[in-house]
């Protein structure tokens, strides 16, 4: 299969040319069309595997089709890690003018603030810091209340005991009718739990 048989634009096919990707690896190859369809994602895939196009191209074709913002909320464990995904965020959606925003700690709080309150198409944050503002700042939860897509990256870190607090503030500021996608390198009891609880009608991928 190539990109273009999975659905995505042309801008999109060319991006990833230019950026050397060819051929959709096995993860992309059977999430894109069924997050495109709008179907919830459970993706179990490694690092390395991909998985970070996986859900960025659904997500930045599904954008260019109808830009507002905050389009896409994505949740990583670590600051390392949203720093990572921003990039590719970025690189796959050189042609589209993506407002990115990374919501981190031990970055400028006043910053971050701006950033966010300028509307941006995709959020990318560490549970603790996105705590900070949503409950610190009254101005920031509406930013999220029309996000299409939640992303749960390394879910089974994310969805860690440490984090419950966190999510509970975060799921609340989302709206129902979003899509969910969560990737994860193993699978966890939590993570069985939070797709049941949204009604077990995710795609389940399995590398
Ligand atoms: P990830 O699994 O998301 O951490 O991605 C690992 C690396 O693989 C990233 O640096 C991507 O740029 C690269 N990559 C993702 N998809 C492809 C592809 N279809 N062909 C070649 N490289 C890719």
């Amino acid at each position: 299969t190539s990109f273009a048989e999975l659905g995505l634009s042309e801008w999109a096919v060319e991006t990833c040319k230019e950026l050397g990707m060819t051929k959709p690896t096995a993860v992309q190859a059977h999430c894109i069309p069924k997050i495109l369809a709008g179907r919830d994602v459970l993706g179990l895939a490694q690092t390395g595997s991909g998985k970070t196009a996986a859900f960025a191209l659904p997500i930045l074709h599904r954008l260019a089709e109808n830009p507002f913002g905050v389009f896409a909320l994505v949740v990583t464990p670590t600051r390392e890690l949203a720093f990572q995904m921003a990039e590719q965020f970025r690189a796959l959606g050189s042609c589209l003018h993506l407002r990115c925003s990374v919501i981190v700690g031990g970055i400028n709080m006043l910053d971050q603030g701006k950033s966010l309150m300028g509307r941006p198409h995709v959020v990318i944050a560490t549970p603790g810091r996105l705590k900070v503002f949503l409950e610190g700042n009254p101005d920031i939860p509406s930013v999220f209340s029309k996000t299409k897509f939640l992303v749960l990256d390394e879910a089974d870190r994310v969805l860690d005991v440490e984090f419950e607090e966190e999510l509970r503030v975060v799921f609340q500021c989302l709206p129902k009718n979003r899509q969910t996608l969560l990737f994860s390198a193993t699978m966890t009891s939590n993570l069985q739990t939070l797709v049941e609880l949204s009604g077990n009608k995710a795609y389940f991928y399995e590398a």
